[in-house]
């Protein structure tokens, strides 16, 4: 992890009050980004993808939160570059910025007193949702609206109408939640936006829909319209056309491209992944992981070999210890 420190001296204090008392895990005050690293196995190589991307999101939300970093979008990836390094992970991660506010000052709800702070952690990740192909339903619980908590940004408190959404859905045995909007048009998935494949257009909600926008979505948008040719319309989607659909698919950092083949136990189409989420799904696979010279000014190469050169003492005793458990040195 890394945690620099706040442009403010915070007074001093002890770990624990450094937890409890922390504005932020009171009322959500922090904004966060959640972005991949995907292994290559034959390069040896962390591809992050589309960093800069979440970067200029997490700013765009700490200007809405009043989170006074001091860092440029440049500087946060060079951080993160970094801690990859460090951290020399050859398997898939999960890259975990958080701005939050830091204040020791639970009961102040004024942002302009409020100092920030910032924190980075990445951690091994796998698949997020469990399937390759999705069983959902419609959420019961409705989407943030721009004028309650704009959902357009990362807002950790917003994540609690997700967390809601999501639990629902895998208690009553499904795999994710279809969030409908205040009006009842589609919205999105807890953690994923959606897309509509039906007569060979592909469909999504505008951002007015109350959508984040998603960087997979925005992956999404470009590989259909330039790479397949299709005519892509954001409009408001009513809930009778994900029933009628030939395709519906989910996109996210974690969730990756994934297909959803039933909707409140009704077939989506034949009821298999459908050929253009399929082809969709294959582009993307081999863009995140370097894989199309085409597409890879959107993935940040980090490669093992400057990984030792970071290493501190600390980080190669852990390598010798997992080299030594890989090697079945039983620790
Ligand atoms: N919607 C919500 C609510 C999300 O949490 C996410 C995950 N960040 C997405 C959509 C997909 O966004 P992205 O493709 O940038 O990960």
């Amino acid at each position: 992890m890394i945690r620099r420190p706040p442009r403010s001296t915070p007074k001093p204090s002890s770990a624990a009050s450094d937890v409890y008392k922390r504005q932020a895990l009171h009322y959500g005050t922090g904004v966060f980004e959640g972005i991949r690293g995907n292994w290559n196995e034959e390069k040896g190589v962390v591809n992050i993808f589309r960093l800069r991307e979440h970067y200029d999101r997490l700013l765009r939300g700490c200007r809405l939160l009043m989170l006074d970093i001091p860092y440029t979008a440049d500087q946060l990836c060079e951080i993160t570059i970094e801690l990859v390094e460090r951290n020399a992970h050859q398997h898939d991660i999960y890259i975990r910025p958080l701005a939050y506010k830091s204040a020791e000052l639970v009961a102040n709800l004024k942002l302009q007193d409020l100092e920030s702070d910032f924190t980075l952690i990445t951690v091994p990740f796998g698949n997020y949702l469990g399937s390759d192909t999705l069983r959902c339903c419609t959420s019961s619980w409705r989407r943030v609206d721009d004028p309650m908590i704009p959902a357009r940004l990362k807002i950790s408190g917003i994540y609690v109408n997700s967390i809601l959404a999501k639990t629902e859905a895998t208690l009553s045995g499904f795999d994710e939640a279809i969030i409908l909007n205040h009006d009842g048009h589609v919205c999105e998935g807890s953690g994923e936006n959606i897309f509509v494949i039906a007569d060979g257009r592909i469909i999504t909600p505008s951002l007015e829909d109350n959508v984040l926008p998603g960087i997979t979505r925005d992956t999404v948008i470009q590989l259909a319209q330039s790479e397949l040719g299709l005519s892509l319309v954001e409009r408001t989607i009513d809930r009778s056309e994900l029933y009628l659909a030939d395709e519906v698919l989910l996109s996210g950092t974690a969730a990756h491209l994934t297909p959803v083949i039933e909707l409140d136990n009704r077939p989506i189409g034949d009821g298999k992944p459908g050929p253009i989420s399929t082809k969709l799904q294959e582009m993307y696979f081999d863009i995140v992981v370097g894989r199309n010279p085409k597409y890879m000014h959107w993935c940040t190469a980090v490669s093992y070999t400057n990984l030792r050169a970071h290493e501190t003492e600390a980080d190669l005793v852990c390598r010798r210890l997992l080299e030594k458990k890989k090697g079945g040195g039983g620790g």
